[in-house]
Order: structure tokens, then sequence, then C-alpha cells
């Protein structure tokens, strides 16, 4: 189901222009406006899918296809040494548009870019939280 009010949405099928570097029935890969390194593009799904929880689990995994094959080009083609494969779920989390999406990041040797995290310490407490939930 498409939401009329969703830029995604508009992107994706095509009411809206974008760079568009694959498209097939389901998906479209775009370049993000704002990439974060050169070639950083997004995996949109042309049916709207808010996050993760949403999104069927074979249409995911078809997703998971399209990042195979167009992060192997991403790499190749621009002569990118790494590929960060990102996906945000909810405001908390960085996700700003509320359209399932997956980040392709080409990574070149010797970047700044700030992805990564400070290592914490895991505590006894909380495996033990953690372990009780499953
Ligand atoms: P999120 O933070 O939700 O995981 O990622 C949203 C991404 O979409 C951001 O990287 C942002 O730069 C990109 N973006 C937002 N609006 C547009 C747009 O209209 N066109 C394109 N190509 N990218 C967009
Ligand atoms: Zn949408």
């Amino acid at each position: 189901m498409k939401d009329c009010n969703c830029i995604f949405c508009k992107i994706a099928g095509g009411e809206i222009p974008s760079a568009t570097l694959y498209e097939d029935e389901e998906f479209r890969v775009i370049l993000d406006l704002n990439p974060a390194s050169k070639g950083h593009s997004l995996i949109l799904p042309k049916e709207h899918y808010a996050n993760l929880f949403e999104i069927p689990e074979d249409v995911l995994g078809r997703a998971a296809g399209v990042a195979k094959k167009i992060g192997a080009k991403l790499l190749e083609g621009l002569h990118a040494t790494g590929l960060n494969v990102l996906q945000n779920n909810g405001v908390s989390s960085g996700q700003t548009v509320f359209h399932f999406h997956m980040h392709l990041i080409p990574r070149y040797d010797g970047d700044a870019l700030g992805l990564a995290w400070k290592p914490g310490k895991l505590t006894e407490a909380d495996r033990d939280e953690i372990l009780g939930i499953f």
C-alpha cells in the first residue's frame, strides 16, 4: 500500500525524480541527497513499510539481494574499500523518513566518517536481563 504523504513513496514510484542507480518492479535505488560519502545510496521498496518490523521477510530478503548487487557495483566502480549497510528504525535510532530504506555507504581507506561508537563493557546484570527476554 502506498502512503500519499510519504516522500519515499513518491520517489520510489517515480512521481518525484531522483538519481536512480537501479530499478525493478519492487525496488528503486537512489543517490542520497545528503551523502555521508561518495556513492551513498538508498534502497527503497516501492511499497510503503514504515520500518523493519513492517516489511515482510521475503521483501527484506530481496532487498538484501539488491544491497549485495548494487553494493558490489558501487565498490568496484568507485574504487571504494569498504561498505556500510545501515538501516534505522525509530527516531532515537536516527530514522528521519518513515518509509523503510537501507543505506549503502561506500567507505574509503582513511575516510573520517563518524559511524563508529565508543565500545562499552557488557555487565553481568545487562547480560542476565537480556538473556531473560529470550
Ligand atoms: P534515515 O535518517 O531516515 O535513515 O535516512 C533518510 C535519508 O534520506 C537521509 O540520509 C537523507 O539525506 C535522505 N533523504 C531525505 N530526503 C530525501 C530526498 O528527497 N531525496 C533523496 N535522494 N534523499 C533524501
Ligand atoms: Zn512511503
